[in-house]
C-alpha cells in the first residue's frame, strides 16, 4: 500500500468512484463517506456511495444520505457500479470482511483500492494507496486531512463540515476520549468557519430516539447488568426477546456499552446482543486495559485498544458464560 500522498494527483482528473465503509455504518463512517462524497462531487469525479448494510435512523439527516445505495437492497445495481469503478474508497474498516456481502465483490474488483482508517492492522496488501492510522480519532478526521493536504481545503463546505463534525463527534466521545487531539480541535475549528450548526447535529444523533428506545435502556441498566467487581468488569447480555419487546432497530443500542464504564473503578464494559445471525460483542476499557486484543483472542473481533467488538456463534447463554470463564485470565491486569 502507497502512501496517501502519491494518491493526490489523480484526484484531479475526474473518475468513477464507489465510496463504502463498514456494514451498518455508524457516525464516523457515514460521515467519511458523505464528507468524501461531497469534496469528490466538486472536483468534478461521478461518485457514488454504498452501504455493505442499512443503518441507524438517527443518521437520516444528514446530507447525501438519501443517496447513498443500500447493497443488500440493491444488489445487483451496486455490483455494476463497483464493476465500473475505477477508484474504490474504503473507509472506516481495516478488513475486507466488514462489508459482509461485499467482501467478494470488493476482492475481485480490478480498479484502485483506497484505504482510509484509524483501525489496528489493516489489511495493507488489498490497497493500493492509503492512510492507516489508529492515532487519528476518527476516520472522519482523516477525510479532513485529505482534503486539507491535497491542496483543496477551499473545498470545504458547510455539507462537509456537517459529515466530518458527526463522525468526529460521535468516534470522540463528544471529545472527551483520549484521541481527541490538538489537531481535532484545530480541524474543527477549521469546520466551524464554514457556519455549519453543532448544536443541530448533537441534538439529531443523541435526542433522536423512540420511548421505548429509553424504557429498553431503563430494563437492561435495572434486569440485565452484571458487575464482577473482583475483575473491575461489567458485563451486560441483550436477548431476542427484550429487542422485539422494545421495538428495537439498527442504532437503537448504540451507547448502551458505555453505560457500563460509568460505575466507579470499572475499567472493562462488555456488552452481547443477540442478532438473528449471531451473538454481537461490544467491549469498551478505560486506561491500559486492551479490548482490541482482547476480542481478536477470544470472539473474532477487533477495533480499537479502549474500542471493539467481536461475534459469536454460541447461543446467548452459553457466550456469556464463556466471557465469565475468560474473564479470569485478565484478573491481575484489570486491578
Ligand atoms: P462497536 O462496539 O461500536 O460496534 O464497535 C467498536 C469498534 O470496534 C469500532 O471501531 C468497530 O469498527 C470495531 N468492531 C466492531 N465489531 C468488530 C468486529 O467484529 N471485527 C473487527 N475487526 N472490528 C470490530
Ligand atoms: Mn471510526
Amino acid at each position: 500500500m502507497q502512501s496517501i500522498q502519491h494518491f493526490f494527483p489523480l484526484l484531479d482528473q475526474p473518475r468513477k468512484a464507489v465510496i463504502t465503509a463498514h456494514q451498518k455504518p455508524d457516525g464516523d463512517a457515514m460521515g467519511s463517506m458523505l464528507g468524501l462524497y461531497h469534496f469528490l462531487v466538486q472536483l468534478g469525479h461521478d461518485v457514488t456511495v454504498i452501504s455493505p448494510t442499512n443503518w441507524a435512523s438517527f443518521l437520516n439527516w444528514m446530507p447525501g444520505v438519501d443517496k447513498v445505495i443500500d447493497f443488500e437492497n440493491k444488489r445487483e445495481l451496486s455490483v455494476n457500479i463497483i464493476n465500473s469503478a475505477e477508484i474504490i474508497y474504503c473507509l472506516d474498516f481495516n478488513i475486507l470482511h466488514r462489508t459482509r456481502n461485499m467482501e467478494t465483490y470488493l476482492e475481485k474488483a480490478k480498479c484502485i483500492k483506497v484505504l482510509i482508517d484509524h483501525h489496528q492492522q489493516p489489511q495493507e496488501e488489498v490497497f493500493d494507496y492509503g492512510i492507516s492510522d489508529t492515532g487519528k480519532s476518527s476516520t472522519c478526521e482523516m477525510i479532513f486531512d485529505l482534503i486539507a493536504n491535497s491542496g483543496h481545503d477551499d473545498k470545504i463546505n458547510k455539507e462537509i463540515a456537517t459529515c466530518l463534525y458527526t463522525g468526529i463527534m460521535t468516534d470522540t466521545g463528544s471529545f472527551r476520549f483520549p484521541s481527541t487531539t490538538a489537531s481535532v480541535h484545530k480541524a474543527v475549528a477549521r469546520l466551524k468557519e464554514t457556519g455549519f450548526n453543532h448544536s443541530v447535529i448533537h441534538e439529531n444523533i443523541y435526542d433522536n430516539f423512540s420511548e421505548s428506545r429509553l424504557r429498553f435502556i431503563g430494563n437492561a441498566l435495572l434486569y440485565k447488568l452484571d458487575v464482577l467487581y473482583e475483575y473491575n468488569t461489567a458485563m451486560m447480555a441483550i436477548s431476542k426477546y427484550d429487542l422485539i419487546k422494545y421495538e428495537i432497530k439498527t442504532g437503537d443500542t448504540e451507547g448502551l456499552v458505555n453505560y457500563l464504564l460509568t460505575i466507579e473503578g470499572i475499567k472493562f464494559g462488555a456488552l452481547v446482543i443477540d442478532r438473528d445471525e449471531e451473538r454481537k460483542w461490544s467491549f469498551r476499557s478505560k486506561g491500559e486495559f486492551d479490548v482490541n486484543a482482547f476480542a481478536r483472542t477470544h470472539f473474532e473481533g477487533g477495533g480499537h485498544k479502549n474500542a471493539a467488538g467481536g461475534r459469536s456463534d454460541e447461543t446467548l447463554d452459553q457466550t456469556a458464560r464463556k466471557f465469565k470463564q475468560i474473564i479470569k485470565q485478565y484478573e491481575k491486569e484489570l486491578q
